[in-house]
């Protein structure tokens, strides 16, 4: 057939999760990822350690950089207090659309924001579009080499306070090291690594949490 991958992703969401039930979403993205078709989501194993920095840092404003399927927006939006929202930016729309799919599926459209563009256009237009202060938790998971200057720009539009928690997935493997680099030795954050896996492989990799001190 013709179809793309994240089309027979939604597929395998539509045949084996349940409408409303965002973890039997997941589980059929993790089976659908080990058993069929390796894709780019974080993955059930690092996917648990980004639950318990959700669950922990229990955010108003969630910004996730990258939603690919969706995966992850599933993931974070089903922990979410209620009013609680996470914004997702996605510039590519064909995967943009899949997302939306896979997350009206998991019935959390209302918890989330699905923006189709560019983090270097929409960061500097976030205040001014959501009327929000700061994130309280980013989740950056787009293309490596954006993760250092998305980093300076929400610095530079005032999005991240005192407290403010990034969230980096795969510092390892592709790697962010200038990223990692910056956030291990600027005095404006405490950092720390999660020794992981790549998602669905036993390749190293893991999440870098990083407290903005302002
Ligand atoms: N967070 C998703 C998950 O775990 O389910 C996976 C995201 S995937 C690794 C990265 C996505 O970021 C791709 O779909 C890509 O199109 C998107 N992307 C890359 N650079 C971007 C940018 N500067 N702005 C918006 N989206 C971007
Ligand atoms: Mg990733």
């Amino acid at each position: 057939t013709h179809s793309t991958r994240p089309q027979r992703l939604l597929s395998a969401v539509q045949k084996n999760a349940t409408r409303g039930d965002p973890s039997s979403v997941v589980k059929a993205i993790d089976q659908f990822c080990r058993q069929k078709e390796w894709a780019m989501n974080v993955g059930d194993e690092k996917g648990c350690i980004l639950d318990l920095v959700v669950s922990e840092v229990n955010p108003t404003f969630v910004l996730e950089l990258g939603t690919y399927c969706g995966y992850s927006t599933v993931r974070i939006a089903r922990l979410l207090p209620p009013h609680a929202k996470v914004i997702t930016l996605e510039f590519n729309p064909d995967f943009a659309a899949i997302a939306h799919q896979v997350i009206a599926w998991a019935g959390l459209e209302d918890k989330v924001h699905l923006i189709v563009g560019a983090s270097g256009d929409w960061i500097p237009k976030m205040k001014e579009q959501f009327g929000l202060n700061s994130f309280d938790l980013v989740f950056l998971d787009h293309w490596k080499d954006r993760y250092l200057p998305d980093t300076k720009l929400m610095e530079e539009c005032g999005l991240l306070r005192q407290g403010s928690i990034l969230l980096a997935d795969n510092v390892i493997c592709p790697g962010a090291p200038d990223y990692l680099d910056y956030v291990r030795r600027s005095s404006q954050y405490e950092s720390q690594y999660f020794k992981s896996h790549l998602e669905y492989t036993k390749v190293e990799d893991g999440l870098e949490k990083s407290i903005f001190l302002g």
